[in-house]
């Protein structure tokens, strides 16, 4: 049965939690603070979770765009574009698919800042989707819930990471024409365990619990990347990549990712999706106009269906049509997993026993 996965295939998508008729499966997290499955005795061995496992199960997309259509863009909406992580192209998506009757799915924060996937079915619900928390998301049940919406003739957008919306669709087992997919160009997602060592460094630091979280903030401009942490007596915490241990880790050092992030099997071209989103790093370098510091999209459109839902939003958006090449010179991360640290597996030895700084600092020091 699924537990006889290897670790460096699972993604901890939790598509084989979601299919299981006996609830047999659960998910606990091994040491490092990532979801892995767990068979238990109630398990009659149908087979179904081996069955419907993205990674186990590749299918191709070759009904998709070999070469995507890109364009850079944001939306001419300011707030939305301020308070997304780069274009706002996700929120005028989201906005779209609600006008048209649908639901979203994404992932909000929970009300201790971890993160969790969850449907939306009105503005304030794509609110809370809006911006990357960069730790991996929790998709509980997801997809179920997003099979019954798709079988009562909802329109959904699904966004999440390449390997989500992979098991979307090994979950889902036939094509939705009512499903419009999307996932972003991803870098690898971070333990929910580390991230929230980091958040208690952080409260400890400051005496105060904490009120909000947002990555890539941007009130140092979009190229700043800032990590932003509000306190509930209005102290705050706001640190640019090259300072905020976090993203150092993140970034510089790639201490803290999934095994499965630094062989991840979407750096793939056709993509899973019918759109990507991602930053477009560099373009300033070659196309100065476009970047006003305020946050550029990339959008790969991959899929005739993904092209019918970007020409709906075409008049809320400022947009250019620009080359693969581009996108991927700002961008390995299109093409490319991830490497491991070489100091990820000691870092996860220390992170047990201290607070997320010593951690840090006892295995950057060694380098
Ligand atoms: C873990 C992670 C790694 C990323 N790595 C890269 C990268 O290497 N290069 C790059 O160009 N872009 C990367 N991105 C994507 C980028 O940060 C933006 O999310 C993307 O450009 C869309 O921006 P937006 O302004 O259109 O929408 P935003 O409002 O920023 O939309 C964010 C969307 O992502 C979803 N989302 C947020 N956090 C998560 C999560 N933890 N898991 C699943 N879904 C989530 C939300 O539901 C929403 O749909 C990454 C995002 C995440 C979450």
């Amino acid at each position: 049965m699924i537990n006889c996965i290897e670790k460096e295939l699972c993604t901890g998508c939790k598509s084989c939690f979601n299919i299981c008729p006996y609830q047999a499966i659960t998910m606990p997290t091994d040491l490092e603070g990532f979801w892995y499955p767990f068979v238990n005795e109630k398990c009659k061995k149908c087979g179904l979770c081996l069955k419907i496992c993205p990674s186990l199960n590749r299918r191709s997309y070759n009904h998709h765009f070999n070469t995507p259509l890109v364009y850079a863009a944001w939306s001419r909406n300011e707030e939305v574009r301020c308070f997304s992580t780069s274009g706002g192209i996700f929120s005028e998506l989201a906005h779209q698919v609600l006008n048209d009757g649908g639901w979203v799915v994404g992932a909000q924060y929970t009300c201790d800042f971890l993160v969790e996937h969850s449907m939306a079915r009105n503005s304030t619900g794509i609110s809370r989707l809006r911006q990357s928390k960069y730790l991996q998301s929790d998709t509980n049940t997801i997809y179920q819930q997003t099979l019954e919406a798709l079988e009562l003739g909802k329109k959904i957008l699904f966004c999440g990471t390449p390997c989500q919306n992979a098991a979307l669709d090994t979950f889902l087992r036939r094509d939705y024409q009512n499903l419009v997919k999307c996932d972003f160009i991803c870098r690898g997602v971070i333990s929910p365990m580390v991230y929230t060592k980091y958040l208690e460094m952080l409260e400890e630091r400051y005496g105060q619990p904490i009120i909000s979280v947002t990555f890539k903030n941007k009130s140092r401009g979009w190229n700043g990347f800032c990590t932003k942490i509000q306190f509930t007596d209005g102290q705050e915490y706001i640190e640019d990549r090259n300072h905020d241990l976090y993203m150092i880790g993140y970034l510089k050092y790639n201490l803290y990712l999934r095994t499965s992030c630094h062989h991840c099997l979407y750096k793939q071209l056709p993509r899973v999706s019918d759109i990507t989103l991602g930053d477009f790093w560099g373009i300033g370098r070659t196309r100065p106009h476009l970047d006003e510091d305020k946050g550029t999209s990339v959008v790969l459109l991959n899929s005739n269906r993904g092209q019918q839902l970007f020409e709906k939003i075409s008049k809320r958006v400022e947009f250019e049509e620009c080359t693969l090449d581009e996108a991927i010179k700002g961008n390995v991360c299109i093409l490319e997993s991830t490497p491991k640290g070489p100091c990820r597996n000691v870092f996860f030895q220390e992170i047990l026993a201290n607070p997320f700084d010593v951690a840090f600092n006892k295995v950057v020091s060694l380098k």
